[in-house]
């Protein structure tokens, strides 16, 4: 490992805060710079050349009315620069190249068949056919989600369903790509790229799956720990009257009855078969699915009130598949339950999410605007 030094870090530091503000301001002269940073003009002029020559930033000309010779503007290089999105999941491995505003420019996907390939044999494939294409672009990082529990911070899975990666550091297996790989759990990648659109504080993301899983947002950060936060799964449901051994160990966790496993397993019928019995009106599958519901808001509605959420958000296979009717269930249930001082403002649903698109869109965030969080880590190195 390379040894920064304190004059290396504020070198680093000093030339992040630049892109930041080049990044959020669009255009903007050396001299605005200058005024909104503590840097001399001349460490501006000397770290603006050298992004400059890494092909980050480019020089721009703006209209001006005053006469004269005008100074040259700066903006983010945005033809010249990339990031990769790649998704991990137990039904397929997608690959994406996005430019900087989130356009795609190039994917490969492999549908998984069987729990027999090596998954990191096919991402290392694909990662090489997508970053081919990148040409002469500079790619500023590989966001990985992946389904299962990891160690974001040394890039170690720690459980992986059946994608057979578990004791795996995909931060070491990708090293030789020479470029910064972050990665995340997949529900909390969700979590984190639904930032900035409301601007909300606290929140919680579920995704209703083969199993559940969730993540807190708190005081607008990720809520992080070594093991077991976010997993929504396992929380006891008291009202359930025989309560299932779960693989935890336990007895009546969440997912034994409200995951599409669970669900499969109480009709006796495949995801597909249950979910058309249910839009058919099937009593039978109605009342299972109504339980489900139930069993969801029965947690649900202590964890908005004990942290304060302002939203829940629904993603997932079992939310996408059921549709409105499901959704409006949850819905009534939580709105009837809560307090009237909550500051909870309704539930959301995640539909047909681009996972790629985020994981990239996340790269470029971390990049220009999230570096302060990141120091000694991901993607300080420039
Ligand atoms: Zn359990």
């Amino acid at each position: 490992m390379i040894k920064v030094t304190s004059p290396d870090l504020m070198k680093i530091n000093n030339k992040k805060q630049i892109l930041e503000i080049i990044y959020s301001e669009k255009n903007i002269y050396r001299a605005q710079i200058c005024e909104m940073t503590n840097m001399s003009n001349q460490t501006i002029t000397n770290l603006v050349k050298e992004l400059l020559n890494e092909g980050i930033v480019k020089e721009v000309t703006l209209e001006n009315k005053s006469k004269g010779r005008n100074p040259m503007a700066l903006s983010i290089d945005n033809e010249n620069i990339c990031a990769v999105g790649v998704e991990i999941s137990v039904e397929k491995i997608s690959v994406g190249l996005f430019d900087v505003d989130g356009n795609m420019l190039n994917d490969k996907s492999h549908i998984r068949h069987n729990d027999t390939e090596n998954v990191l044999d096919i991402v290392k494939e694909l990662l090489e056919q997508v970053i081919s294409n990148a040409l002469t672009k500079k790619i500023l990082g590989i966001g990985i989600s992946i389904e299962g529990i990891v160690d974001s911070l040394s890039g170690k899975v720690i459980k992986s369903k059946s994608l057979g990666l578990d004791g795996i550091n995909i931060l070491s297996e990708l090293e030789y790509l020479g470029i910064p790989v972050l990665i995340k759990n997949d529900v909390d990648m969700l979590a984190e790229t639904d930032y900035g659109k409301e601007l909300l504080n606290n929140y919680m993301l579920i995704k209703l799956d083969s199993g559940i899983g969730a993540a807190l947002v708190l005081d607008g950060s990720l809520l992080k720990s070594s093991h077991t936060v976010g997993e929504f799964g396992h929380v006891k449901i008291h009202s359930i009257k025989a309560p299932k051994q779960c693989k935890c160990g336990q007895c009546g966790c969440l997912t034994t009855e409200a995951s599409i496993s669970a669900i499969e397993k109480k009709t006796d019928l495949s995801f597909e078969s249950f979910v058309e019995q249910y839009k058919l009106g099937d009593s039978n599958i109605r009342n299972i699915i109504e339980n489900v519901s139930r069993y969801i808001c029965e947690p649900l509605i202590n964890i908005i009130t004990l942290l304060d959420l302002e939203r829940v958000i629904l993603t997932g296979k079992l939310v996408n598949a059921l549709g409105d009717e499901f959704i409006d269930s949850i819905k009534e249930y939580i709105d009837k339950s809560l307090n009237s001082f909550s500051s909870y403002k309704g539930l959301k649903v995640l539909n047909d999410v681009n996972v790629i698109n985020r994981c990239a869109s996340y790269v470029v965030y971390d990049y220009f605007l999230n570096w302060k969080e990141n120091q000694g880590n991901f993607p300080t190195k420039i």
